[in-house]
């Protein structure tokens, strides 16, 4: 017998059955539903040539190192995601299952445009926004922001990761930390907790992340305050 697994997302309302074969011809209780299409979850994303992409207007000459552009993601963030993970991280925590995406000379440097195009292409799986993970965005504080940037004025939605809690960005000096927190629609901070994995919920790794909407709305923390770090 075949297990399906239904998912409900409570940001969309799109229900997602896990487990059907390519034999398989009707989901129950199909008569109730719409008609059904086939996903792929976190199909490759194709990197379009550089020479048409950089033709995107308003998007500067930044780069970004890269780990992998996918589409069709439904655990990295609401709805169905096309997601940027970025290559780079000094967090080390312990039990990370990217460990791939550390070393940050490894992945690929991409200009933000090509990265853009990629992650927008309407060859994609339907979208609902995109999500930035990692390794450690807020390691490549100006590409990010460009990023955002054309992301934003796109009307995307924006999810992002980060192995940082929000309080030790809310000090970082570079301004482009700000600014990117500034275009964020959500944020899910703090380090990787292993022992802290189980009963997470969706989209978080572990109990101690925090779902944050719009945190370039809340107040910095004051002066003198010590903001927990980055376990790197
Ligand atoms: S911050 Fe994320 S990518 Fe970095 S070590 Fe922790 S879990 Fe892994």
């Amino acid at each position: 017998m075949r297990a399906l697994t239904f998912i409900i997302d409570p940001a969309t309302g799109s229900l997602t059955v896990e487990g059907l074969g390519p034999d398989s011809t009707s989901v129950p209780p199909a008569d109730l539903l719409p008609a059904p299409h086939e996903v792929n979850c976190a199909r490759p994303a194709a990197v379009p040539p550089l020479a048409r992409s950089a033709r995107m207007p308003g998007v500067c000459e930044q780069m970004l190192q890269v780990a992998c552009l996918y589409h069709g993601s439904v655990i990295d963030g609401p709805g169905r995601r096309s997601v940027l993970q970025v290559q780079g991280c000094l967090g080390r925590c312990s039990g990370c299952y990217v460990p791939y995406t550390h070393d940050q000379s490894a992945g690929t440097a991409l200009p933000v445009a090509v990265v853009l195009a990629a992650l927008l292409s309407s060859a994609g799986e339907p979208r609902d926004g995109v999500s930035v993970t990692g390794g450690e965005p807020f390691l490549q504080p100006a590409g990010l922001l460009a990023l955002l940037r054309v992301l934003r004025a796109a009307g995307q939605h924006t999810t992002v990761y980060t192995g940082y809690t929000l309080a030790a960005l809310s000090v970082r000096p570079e301004p482009e930390v700000r600014a990117a927190l500034s275009l964020i629609d959500l944020l899910i901070d703090g380090p990787y907790v292993a022992g802290l994995a189980e009963g997470a919920g969706e989209w978080r790794g572990s109990r101690n992340q925090h779902l944050i909407h719009h945190p370039g709305s809340l107040p910095s923390p004051s002066n003198g305050a010590c903001p927990e770090s980055h376990p790197g």
